[in-house]
């Protein structure tokens, strides 16, 4: 109702707009992954299944929002990059972070059919989401090397972690051994125990994934939007 004696509540949603010439960055997270890949018996330290269908989320969410033109993830986290002039949701925050994960997790729903053909979705996952700012493409540069160098970190000591829990080691005892252990230590452990050479392991586990927007697909999209508001203004 406008102009309603009620109208004035809107005074109190909070101002988040993200100001120009900011870049609107956007990092979704499962909630409690550890319990939710356990429950669905992912394999360990990295189920390829369950890191395709998180790709395949991003790639329909880069269908959705055709502002959204680059994406890197791994794990149960996405970062997607909305493109330098983007006028979405009037880049209001909250809109935006919360459309992206509700979408995300929607279509994680969706899809989980088509890569666990045999596996129950025992129950709903979610996302939790917050945008990041970028002040400038040298600040996107270093978020993007910090996410990666997270997932390298990560996926090395995982890896360790299940070869020796897999090997009959106690979680504690697995906990003991890489305390304060070095990259170069764990690699070595990898190597002398399991004869596993890590930067011959999949770069899909040790780098993560990245989804881009070329610019003819950009372009195509953008006559796509335009041909809609036609069709819109024909009606
Ligand atoms: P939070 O709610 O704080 O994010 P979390 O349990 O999700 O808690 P994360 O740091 O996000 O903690 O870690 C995600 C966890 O999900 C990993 O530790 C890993 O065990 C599990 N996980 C996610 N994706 C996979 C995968 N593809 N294969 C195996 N395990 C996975
Ligand atoms: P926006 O993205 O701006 O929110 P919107 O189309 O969702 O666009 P709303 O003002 O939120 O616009 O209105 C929701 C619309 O959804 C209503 O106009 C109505 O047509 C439709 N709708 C929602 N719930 C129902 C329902 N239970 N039965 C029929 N129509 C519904
Ligand atoms: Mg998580
Ligand atoms: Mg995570
Ligand atoms: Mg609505």
């Amino acid at each position: 109702m406008a102009n309603s004696k009620y109208e004035y509540v809107k005074s109190f949603e909070s101002e988040d707009e993200v100001m120009l010439p900011n870049l609107i960055l956007v990092r979704i997270d499962g909630r409690d992954f550890s319990r939710f890949s356990q429950v669905h018996e992912f394999e360990k330290p990295n189920d390829e299944a369950a890191l395709n269908l998180m790709n395949s989320c991003s790639a329909a969410l880069l269908e959705e929002f055709p502002d959204i033109i680059f994406a890197y993830g791994y794990s149960d986290e996405y970062s997607f990059v909305f493109k330098k002039t983007s006028r979405f949701y009037q880049r209001r925050a909250s809109k935006i972070l919360s459309l992206v994960a509700s979408f995300f997790a929607a279509v994680y729903v969706t899809k989980w059919k088509e890569f666990f053909p045999q596996r129950k979705l025992e129950y709903a996952p979610s996302f939790t989401s917050q945008v990041v700012s970028c002040a400038s493409p040298e600040v996107l540069q270093a978020y993007l090397a910090w996410r990666q160098q997270d997932c390298h970190a990560n996926n090395q000591y995982e890896t360790c972690f299940w070869m020796l829990v897999k090997s009959g080691k106690t979680i504690t005892e697995t906990q003991e051994l890489l305390k304060d252990t070095q990259k170069q230590q764990k690699n070595e452990l990898l190597f002398q125990k399991f004869g596993i050479n890590y930067k011959t392991l999949p770069e899909l586990f040790r780098q993560g994934s990245c989804l881009f927007k070329t610019k003819e697909r950009e372009e195509l999209l953008q006559k796509r939007g335009e041909e809609l508001l036609k069709t819109r203004e024909e009606c």
